[in-house]
């Protein structure tokens, strides 16, 4: 089932605390800057992809099994959030 880059919401949150959705990425594949909610997504029993909308590179994959769920993000050079104090 493909869908748009806002399935990823609740699966990010998750993960890492944030709603990354409305956060722009950089795509390895082309450079091109997007907001995460304009990725392609297609989910299926294996896990879930999320691929560039420009170049269709892979930028996040999800995998559930076990109790446990491993999430890739092999194809996003940077995520932009707001400050952190550091
Ligand atoms: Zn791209």
């Amino acid at each position: 089932m493909q869908v748009d880059g806002n399935a990823l919401a609740g699966i990010l949150e998750d993960g890492f605390g944030l709603d990354l959705t409305g956060s722009r990425g950089r795509c390895a594949g082309c450079s091109g800057i997007a907001v995460l909610a304009t990725a392609v997504v297609v989910v299926t029993p294996m896990g879930t992809v999320a691929r560039c909308a420009a170049c269709e590179h892979v930028l996040i994959t999800v995998v559930t099994g076990g109790g446990r769920t491993w999430i890739g993000l092999p194809g996003l050079s940077a995520i932009e959030v707001s400050a952190i104090e550091v």
